[in-house]
This record gives structure tokens, sequence and C-alpha cells, in this order.
């Protein structure tokens, strides 16, 4: 259950039959251990937590990942034998059924809800087979403790691994949000300096429209200052399209993405914020086109990202460099600018959640950039000189 919630639904959204698939295998896989490690404290009677198992498949992953699991369990129970067989599959089979009433409950509920609901069916496994145990040992009271105490451990180790994946799970919802956050903020700031860029071609349309209404002109003229008025539409729609691209919500999904097209898409965004504050933007293309895997939106939000650091750490000018090239078989980027630099210390905080130095700063976009890249297993590499500059080299694996 951890493995799962740890490297797999931290990674993305997987397709749902390979994620269903590869959650069953990693429960029966810990079924199949439990039951072949097992103690055995009386002959023919198994003692182990594969039951666990079966709560958190039926709770978390539904009744048909549940009813796989108790199908498993149970024919490996019957494989290997002995008299505990038999309790044992009334036991899930009573859990089981216990737990579908649960299903909806539980994943509708909050974390005490949940606690409440595992520490039920962790108490209601025994039952079914404890009476079957008890009965057939010769000395029952002997066993007593020993029941009571595997229960207790039972019901620990169950409560424990709610915990774990309730923490985990939250995690990556954190994560989204602070991908949202970040967004939002970017949406804010740029819609100032977009819509300066917005009215600059209208006002010159506005111009030579008033121009044409007013004077005598040749045909020429009037040509000349009709495709001016058009040109400063197109160029207003071309803006506002590319802003909206990036600011309407998405599905994500991971595609080959052409490198130079993403890099030019966010140029075009990012270049009025530049120009706002005289900075020259340097971009040089590569020389052929280059392709990575990833998701659209998240790997240009992550230059995005970048770029606007870059800006904003140039207030009164500077040059920002963008490259791209192919090394072996990697797609190298490179984003250089000329703006205040950082410390050694201030670098060894970078990415860390909610670290600004800035008044307005929410301190989330170099983390959102450091877990886009990992995402798409690429990596960064910083350097930066107090006074000169900052030097942000990314990687990712090259795809044809
Ligand atoms: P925010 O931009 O909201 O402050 P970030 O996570 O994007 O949050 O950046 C964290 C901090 O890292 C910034 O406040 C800034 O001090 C520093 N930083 C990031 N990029 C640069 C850069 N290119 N030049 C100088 N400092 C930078
Ligand atoms: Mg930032």
């Amino acid at each position: 259950m951890l493995v799962f919630h740890l490297f797999w639904v931290h990674k993305g959204r997987q397709h749902p039959r390979l994620s269903a698939a590869f959650f069953l295998a990693l429960a029966s896989l810990s079924i199949v251990v439990c039951i072949t490690f097992a103690v055995q404290t009386y002959p023919g009677y198994r003692f182990d937590l594969r039951h666990i198992s079966l709560i958190f498949s039926t709770l978390i992953g539904g009744p048909a990942a549940g009813g796989a699991v108790w199908a498993l369990m149970n024919l490996y129970r019957f494989l290997v034998g002995g008299d505990g067989a038999l309790p044992a599959l009334f036991a899930s089979s009573v859990s089981y059924l216990a737990l579908l009433f649960m299903y909806k409950p539980f994943i509708q509920g909050q974390f005490r809800r949940k606690l409440l609901l595992c520490a039920i069916a962790s108490a209601l496994f025994p039952i079914g087979w404890a009476p079957f145990f008890l009965w057939n040992v010769p000395d029952p009271q002997d066993y007593f403790w020993h029941v009571s105490f595997y229960q207790f451990c039972s019901t620990a180790g169950t409560l424990l691994i709610l915990y774990l994946i309730e923490i985990l799970r939250s995690q990556v919802r954190l994560q989204e949000e602070f991908v949202n956050m970040e967004k939002f903020h970017l949406i804010g700031e740029m819609a100032a300096s977009i819509s300066h860029e917005v009215r600059n071609p209208l006002t010159s349309t506005r111009g030579f429209l008033q121009l044409l209404q007013t004077g005598q002109h040749s045909p020429e003229e009037r040509s000349l200052y009709l495709d001016i008025a058009i040109n400063g539409i197109d160029q207003a729609n071309h803006v506002l399209t590319d802003y909206l691209t990036f600011a309407k919500p998405s599905i994500d999904k991971t595609q080959r993405l052409d490198v130079q097209a993403e890099l030019f898409s966010v140029l075009s965004l990012i270049t009025p914020l530049a120009h706002f504050s005289n900075i020259v933007v340097q971009y040089e293309p590569p020389g052929q086109p280059l392709y990575v895997l990833g998701e659209k939106q998240k790997f240009n939000q992550c230059i995005l990202n970048i770029l606007k650091n870059c800006i904003e750490a140039m207030p009164s000018g500077g040059t920002l460099t963008i490259s791209a090239s192919e090394q072996d078989d990697s797609v190298q980027l490179l984003i250089e600018d000329t703006g205040t630099g950082m410390s050694k210390e201030q670098l060894q905080r970078l990415g860390s959640p909610f670290y600004s130095t800035k008044e307005k700063g929410t301190g989330l976009g170099m983390m959102v950039v450091f877990s886009i890249v990992k995402a798409m297993s690429g990596n960064v590499k910083i350097t930066s000189q107090q006074g000169d500059g900052s030097c942000f080299r990314l990687s990712f694996p090259r795809v044809h």
C-alpha cells in the first residue's frame, strides 16, 4: 500500500487500468508474503497480518479490488493447507462483506471516521476465526493473551498504515495545490503586463482607422492603413490567445513535446514582462527539432517560473539568454540572467516551499520547477554569483 502511494500515485496520473493492475499486484504480493512467512503458534494455524491488505484493498481500491484480493488470499491459504484455512475463509468473508458497507462512508469521510472504520474492520476479523481457534486448542486460556496481543498488533498496524497513507495522499494534494497557486499568482501579475501589450496594437489600429475616416487618401494609402489596422488586431488577438492557453485549466497528459515550439510560446508570453523592465531577451534556437516527454502545461509552467524569477532579478534591466541544444541523449536548456544573483545560502534554500526574498513572492515557483523537472526525469543545475547573475541548466532525456 505504501509503495503504491509513495512511488506510483505520486508520479502523476498514470493510466487507470495500469494503476489498478499495479495496485492488485502489490496487494497480492503482500498477502502471499504474509501467508508464506506467517507465525505458526499452533499447528495448522497461521498468524499474520494479511487482512490489513484486504482492508485497504477494499477501502481504497474499491469492492472489485477487494474481491480479487479476498479470492487470492483464500486460494493461497487453501494451497498452504492446515486446520486454519476454513476459519480464515469465514473470517475474511465476514470482513469483506462488512468492508463493502464501509467503502462509501470511508471514501467520503474525514480522517476520524476513517480511523474508526479501520479500527472496526480490524476488530471484525478475529470474530470470524478466534472462536474456532480457541475451540480447537486444548488449553484456550494459554492462548488468550496470545490472541489478544496479536489483535492489538493488527489493529495498531491497520491504523498506522491508514495514517501513513493519509499523509502521503495529502502530500500529493498539497503539491498539486502549490502548482495551482503559483499559476494563479502568475496569471494575476501577467494580466497587467498583457493588457498593456494588447493596448499598444489596439491604439495604433485606432489611429489608422481614424486617419482613414478623416482625410482624402489614395487607394494605395487606404490599403496600407487597413493592413496596419488589421495587423494590430491580429497582434492583440495573438497575445490573448497565448495568455488563455496558459490560463485555462487543462487535463494534462504526457506527450512528446517540441522544445522549440514550447520555448517559443513561453517566450511570447514572457516578452512583454521583460520589456517592461528593459530586459533584452536573447533566444538561440536549437539547430534541429528537439523532443522531450512531458505534460505541455507543466513544462511551460516550469520554464515560465524560471524566466519570471530571472526577470524579477533584473529590476533595472539586463539580458536574459535562453538556449536549447542536444547533448548525447539529452536535451539541454540554458537560461541565464544578469541579475542580482544568489549567495550560497540562498542557493541551498532555493526550492524549499515558501522560501522567498520578495515582498510579494509566493516562494513556490522554484519548488514547482524542481517537482516538474523531476517528474520529467530531468535535472536542474544552478550556478549563481551574487551581483553577476544566475544560470539555470536543465536537462531532459531526449526522445525522437
Ligand atoms: P518567489 O519568486 O515567489 O520568491 P521562487 O521559488 O520562484 O519564489 O524563488 C525563491 C527565491 O529564490 C526568490 O525569492 C529569489 O530570492 C531567489 N531566486 C530565484 N531565482 C532567482 C534568480 N534568477 N536570480 C536571483 N534570485 C533568484
Ligand atoms: Mg518566482
